[in-house]
């Protein structure tokens, strides 16, 4: 810190008059390395297809929609050192005729989760991103429950990354997907659920549909 203040002054001179702004450290996590069906894995470990290190050439499409972590020159969307739980798998499928909405799709603010919850239904409020692979347990978790029982709705808000304004607003003291905000059938919140724990989350359906 102390050397970065002694020359600071410097910088900002040169700095003020020519020259592009440094690229920020971090970027946030796009689905442009999301896999598609049958999309092979190169040896880093990500979908060949979208693979930075394997094709240099795809630096500028992710650059392009900030997708790009400067600290380790590879796409925020494929590196593994920031977020080792990274996953490229599709999001599993949302049954046929289930109550599934999306409520936020890219982040965008959700002011009040009340005015989405569904009168006579125990609303699941669920917070996610792409990357988040403890998310797609919970899908496949709440895709089965929709399958059985009819008085349950999920809403779905894209949490994109932590910068989002819907995360800003609604995780502010969350420190990890999946996030679910659970409301009673008298569509008053019930309780919240932090982390991947599907037993408390059954418990919370429970007590949400006594309400
Ligand atoms: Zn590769
Ligand atoms: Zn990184």
């Amino acid at each position: 810190m102390k050397r970065l203040a002694l020359i600071a002054p410097a910088l900002l001179l040169s700095c003020a008059t020519s020259g592009p702004a440094a690229p920020p450290a971090h970027g946030s996590i796009s689905n442009l390395s999301v896999a598609k069906a049958g999309d092979r894995f190169c040896e880093h470990k990500v979908p060949e297809a979208s693979c930075v290190q394997c094709h240099a050439e795809l630096a500028p499409k992710f650059q392009a929609v900030g997708d790009w972590c400067g600290e380790h020159a590879t796409p925020e969307s494929q590196c593994l050192i920031c977020h080792p739980d990274l996953s490229f798998a599709p999001l599993p499928e949302v049954p046929a005729g289930a109550d599934v909405k999306r409520v936020s799709l890219q982040g965008e603010d959700v002011a009040s989760l009340g005015e989405h919850a569904v009168p006579g239904k125990v609303t699941l409020f669920d917070f996610y991103a792409d990357w988040c692979a403890p998310c797609r347990k919970v899908d496949e978790h709440v895709y089965g429950l929709l399958g059985r029982r009819s008085d349950l709705a999920v809403r779905k808000l894209n949490v994109v990354s932590w910068e989002t304004p819907l995360a800003k607003r609604h995780l502010s003291d969350v420190k990890s997907l999946p996030y679910i905000v659970v409301h009673g059938r008298d569509g008053k919140e019930v309780g919240k659920l932090g982390g991947l724990d599907l037993p408390a989350l059954d418990r919370l359906i429970d007590q949400a549909a006594q309400r």
